[in-house]
């Protein structure tokens, strides 16, 4: 799956080492691409108009299931996140992110992240696969214990996005960054 938008001319080739995630959710960003198309909002008649549109986009993308990849594809694809809110991230916040990134693990960055990615899966994978030792599970058994109800999943497409979610997904986002995503 590609990470263009609809009416994004798409001549250059994606970084296929870290690919734009899959969701089986609606993304905002695809459903309502002129909410993410800042550099068309026209400035005459109110200065500030940009800024206001930047927010809303930002905000639309801390309630996205898929935030954190995105984040990631968006910083290896420059040529193709040129403009717009990608991730929560305007082009300049994305120019200095990827800066970090060269700074902190080389100029072939993607490659680090995606090797640490594809570490995680593998690990995440012999997780599922291993049965649980009796310390797990009583550790499981004593949480739900102290936990008897817990709050329903928050649903991003259903309920209008909360702060304490904007700023939870905003850590997962930043998480990603430095390669701690989960
Ligand atoms: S984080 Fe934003 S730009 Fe990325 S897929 Fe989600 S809605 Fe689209």
């Amino acid at each position: 799956m590609s990470g263009s938008r609809p009416g994004t001319a798409t001549l250059v080739a994606a970084d296929t080492r870290l690919r734009f995630p899959v969701s089986d959710q609606p993304l905002a960003c695809r459903t309502e691409p002129r909410v993410f198309a800042i550099e068309d909002v026209s400035t005459t008649d109110d200065p500030r108009a940009r800024e206001k549109a930047t927010a809303q986009a930002k905000q639309a993308c801390s309630g996205c299931p898929v935030a954190a990849e995105c984040l990631k594809w968006a910083l290896a694809n420059p040529d193709l996140t040129p403009t717009g809110v990608w991730a929560a991230t305007t082009k300049r916040e994305r120019k200095r992110l990827r800066k970090q990134l060269v700074a902190r693990l080389g100029d072939d960055w993607p490659g680090v992240v995606a090797e640490q990615d594809r570490r995680r899966r593998e690990q995440q994978r012999a997780a599922r696969t291993a049965p649980p030792t009796v310390r797990d599970q009583a550790l499981a058994r004593l949480e739900l214990e102290l936990v008897p109800t817990r709050p329903e999943p928050y649903n991003p497409w259903s309920q209008p996005i909360t702060p304490q979610q904007a700023a939870a997904n905003r850590r997962v986002l930043e998480r990603a960054l430095t390669g701690k995503a989960a």
